[in-house]
């Protein structure tokens, strides 16, 4: 007899202070149930709700091992699709279904999409600060703990280093905000390349993101000013509404090109891969709708030589980090997975947590996911319902940017 969904419902949780949305699925079988990610952190009640009022009627009653029709269908259902809140309402589910199959076939999910070519993930790390010398030294406790590429930021996105020169620029009754000034931004970045390379030379390798902070333009140029340096990748130089820049870039500059968090629909992907415009997919498994459109999305990339790096800041839960292990080890063109690292809350709340050691992070070879959750524990981090403000970023003059 089949196995059947017998009930869906979110874990809303937030143990470092960022609210997750975890789903569970469980079925008919007693004792078996999966777990998915289903985090959008800036709208997670909207999420919850979806999860709740349109997933759970939807679903309830199917066969658990028919995975890819039970994506088809909730991906059509609203008839309107491709939106982050049901694309992440329905990853919840999906992992969940890879995570229940996994069990079934006491397989950890890496071996259900084909198995490991390699052993662990290669990770980047973080590394920003005020000043030069504190994001050298950042940079320099990473390498010691056997990181291989970081990410440096001066001062976080855009440059906030910059905030308190802005002040005087702003004109009277200007909105409050996150302010950063582009020139003096794109100014900082140059230097802080050549700062770091000066201290480590070539042996770490470095990444930047942008953040859609600059004009088209300023992007190309900034991209060209840091050829000297061989950026691993250089990340989100551009919003989502200017995909048609790339082929400007493309052709100005020889800098690898990351890009893809922000994307929701295949369409906005396809083109800046089918004409060989980025070197790195960039994709939040979750925003996409979970590991059946991610391992599409990989074998698609592979045939035109563009790598994955999946979006894995503090917002993708722990459950999330673990789809995308399972993906990295499986997926012959991985290329780098983003790794912001657990506090000992998230270890607790998520037993079984993917483990970083010397650059690498590796999954365990449970069967499923091999990750759970505490519930009980979970309650203990309600989440916040504040709306986030760095999404609000300015120019000096008050204007609205791209965040
Ligand atoms: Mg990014």
């Amino acid at each position: 007899m089949a196995v059947t969904i017998k009930d869906i419902y979110p874990i809303c949780t937030a143990p470092e202070g960022i609210p997750l949305v975890i789903v569970k699925v469980v079925t008919s079988e007693p004792g078996l149930y999966g777990i998915g990610c289903a985090t959008y952190t800036q709208r997670w009640i909207t999420v919850a709700n979806a999860v709740t009022n349109y997933m759970k009627p939807l679903l309830v009653g199917k066969d658990v091992t028919r995975i890819e029709d039970i994506w088809q269908m909730s991906m059509v259902s609203a008839y309107w699709r491709n939106g982050p809140v049901l694309n992440n309402a329905i990853s919840g589910v999906d992992e969940a279904l890879w995570d229940i199959k996994g069990k079934m076939a006491n397989m950890p999910v890496y071996d259900l999409l084909g198995g490991k070519v390699r052993e662990a993930a290669r990770v980047y790390r973080h590394a920003d600060g005020r000043t030069l010398e504190e994001v050298g030294d950042r940079v320099q406790a990473f390498m010691e703990d056997g990181v291989q590429v970081v990410r440096i930021q001066h001062g976080g996105y855009g440059g906030n280093a910059y905030q308190q020169a802005l002040e005087s620029m702003r004109p009277e009754g200007a909105c409050a905000g996150a302010y950063y000034d582009p020139l003096g931004y794109q100014l900082s970045v140059t230097k802080l390349f050549e700062y770091i390379r000066n201290r480590f030379g070539f042996n770490v390798e470095l990444c930047h993101d942008v953040h859609e902070h600059l004009d088209p333009i300023e992007a190309v140029r900034l991209a060209k000013e840091l050829e000297p340096y061989r950026l691993f990748f250089y990340e989100d130089s551009l919003a989502p509404e200017q995909i048609e820049w790339f082929e400007i870039m493309r052709k100005q500059t020889h800098t690898p090109i990351a890009m893809g968090e922000l994307f929701n629909n295949p369409r906005e992907i396809t083109p800046l891969i089918a004409n060989k415009l980025i070197d790195f997919i960039r994709c939040h498994v979750s925003q996409i709708g979970g590991i059946t459109p991610a391992k599409k999305l990989a074998s698609f990339c592979e045939a035109f030589s563009v790598r994955t790096a999946w979006h894995g800041p503090g917002d993708t839960s722990p459950v999330g980090h673990a789809a995308d292990i399972h993906l990295d080890v499986s997926s012959w063109n991985f290329g780098i997975q983003e790794w912001a690292g657990f506090k000992q809350a998230s270890l607790d709340v998520f037993p079984g947590c993917p483990e970083l050691k010397k650059g690498y992070v590796y999954p365990n070879d449970k069967p499923g996911l091999g990750i759970d959750i505490d519930e009980e524990l979970a309650k203990k981090f309600p989440c916040s319902e504040k709306l986030p403000t760095w999404t609000n970023c300015r120019r000096p003059d008050g204007t609205l940017n791209r965040p």
